[in-house]
């Protein structure tokens, strides 16, 4: 029997989708490099190296910053398990997918959650979260999606940790989407836990999400009176690896070549400046709004609220959504993404993170989009 199997080579895709983005060659030859022992002690120094990169990507001076080693849905898990116990009162803020996943990750925690919801692509009113907090004095936490990349949603994060603060609760954020392509300020803000992901605004390969605990976060997973409800997420025993202070101890095998990429990709955002990335990915969604507009196409959210990295588009009347992606894949190359839960077939999530969000890629996504729409006599 021949031996059928070959090496891989994907085509080049565009990917302007909700994520993963464009990978830069940079941070792909950084993951080819040699792989080291995960307690080799230059692989030591690296690490610390790494956990600075990421407080400047958070605007955070927080020691407890480190990346999990799974993807974004696992930073999320390690906030909810490891702040939640038992019994706990969680007023959310639900607006689209990540908040409902949230919930779900506050119920498997054994907390009891408060949903506050939104219309999908709609403005989060911090009123209504006040209203919240105050018909629930007990509530330990505040949870909400900074980017929701569901529906291309911000919410005011400097406003709803301000008033989980009043309330006294730790306040924990979903910046998946927002790190590295709008203002994320963690230490400003008074957010006490968050997680971001590689393969959004960051640029990198999915499968790492770094997060960061304020002290006073530290201090309540200290504090629990019931263990956490993870052997893996337990930062208790996470730490024993990430916190060099103390010698490093095997917790689990580190993906050290994933580390490789990340830290590249922190490296290219240093020498860009955060602050000039965050203003690339607003020129260019304006740049990109100018291109729909032009072809008649309408946006789902509000301007005031809309995310510039993650742009939700109206299906027109009478447009086949499924064969606009497919046509745009086919013929371009260019990934674009679908609605999904009730906006299923009637938007487009067009996005615009880290690499992809260039002037080129506008270019190209005018064209494809021209040429699909025209395709179905438009
Ligand atoms: C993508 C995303 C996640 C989940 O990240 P994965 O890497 O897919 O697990 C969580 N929250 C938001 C807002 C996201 O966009």
């Amino acid at each position: 029997m021949s031996n059928t199997f070959r090496s891989l080579y994907p085509d080049q895709r565009l990917l302007m989708g909700p994520g993963p983005s464009n990978v830069h060659p940079r941070v792909l030859a950084a993951m080819a490099r040699p792989t080291v022992g995960h307690l080799d002690p230059w692989f030591s120094g690296f690490m610390e190296d790494l956990k600075e990169l990421l407080r400047m990507a958070f605007r955070t001076r927080n020691s407890l910053t480190f990346p999990v080693s799974a993807p974004g849905s696992a930073g999320m898990e390690t906030c909810f398990v490891n702040l939640v116990e038992p019994g706990d009162e969680v007023v959310m803020v639900v607006n689209g997918v990540f908040g409902n996943r949230m919930m779900e990750n506050v119920v498997n925690a054994g907390g009891r959650p408060v949903a506050v919801e939104f219309e999908w692509g709609a403005p989060v009113d911090p009123q209504k979260v006040d209203d919240a907090l105050k018909a629930h004095p007990d509530a330990k936490i505040l949870a909400f999606v900074h980017a929701e990349t569901s529906t291309g949603v911000r919410a005011d994060a400097a406003a709803l940790a301000e008033i989980g603060r009043r309330h006294d609760c730790l306040v924990v954020m979903d910046a998946v989407t927002s790190v590295g392509g709008i203002p994320v300020e963690v230490d400003a803000w008074g957010i006490d836990a968050v997680y971001t992901g590689t393969q959004k605004c960051l640029s990198c390969p999915p499968g790492l999400s770094p997060v960061s605990f304020s002290d006073r976060a530290a201090q309540a997973v200290r504090d629990r009176k019931t263990p956490v409800r993870s052997w893996f997420l337990d930062l208790n025993k996470v730490m024993a690896y990430w916190d060099g202070s103390g010698g490093r101890s095997y917790h689990h095998t580190a993906p050290v070549n994933a580390l490789y990429a990340l830290h590249e990709a922190l490296v290219m955002l240093s020498e860009e400046g955060l602050e000039n990335s965050w203003k690339r990915h607003a020129d260019i969604h304006l740049e990109l709004k100018a291109a729909l507009e032009g072809l008649g196409l309408e946006f789902l959210v509000p301007e005031e609220c809309r995310l510039p990295q993650l742009n939700a588009v109206r299906v027109p009347e009478g447009i086949n959504e499924a064969a606009v992606r497919s046509h745009v894949l086919n013929r371009y190359s260019l990934e674009i993404g679908a609605g999904l839960g009730s906006l299923a077939g009637k938007i487009w999530r067009v996005g615009l993170m880290g690499q992809t969000a260039q002037r080129s890629s506008v270019a190209l996504c005018l064209e494809a989009m021209k040429d699909a729409l025209a395709a179905q006599g438009r």
